[in-house]
């Protein structure tokens, strides 16, 4: 019997992301992405290309700020 297909991100834990949001918009992303359609998540598509994720990416591809700040 083959395995079972993997229903999480590989990257969820710890995904940077997330210290950004309060509850109710951490759920609708782990609902959205993290715990479903994860394949369609801008920043899993590029950690799957070994390309660096902007801290500031959100899963559909927007930003939460404008400029990427000084690390
Ligand atoms: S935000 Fe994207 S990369 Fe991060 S855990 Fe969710 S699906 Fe994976």
């Amino acid at each position: 019997m083959p395995d079972e297909p993997q229903l999480d991100c590989p990257y969820l834990t710890p995904c940077p992301i997330f210290k950004y949001f309060r509850t109710y918009a951490k759920k609708a992303y782990l609902r959205m992405y993290c715990q479903g359609d994860y394949e369609t998540c801008e920043r899993y598509q590029l950690r799957q290309q070994g390309k660096p994720v902007p801290e500031n990416l959100l899963p559909h591809g927007g930003t939460l700020w404008d400029v990427q700040p000084a690390q």
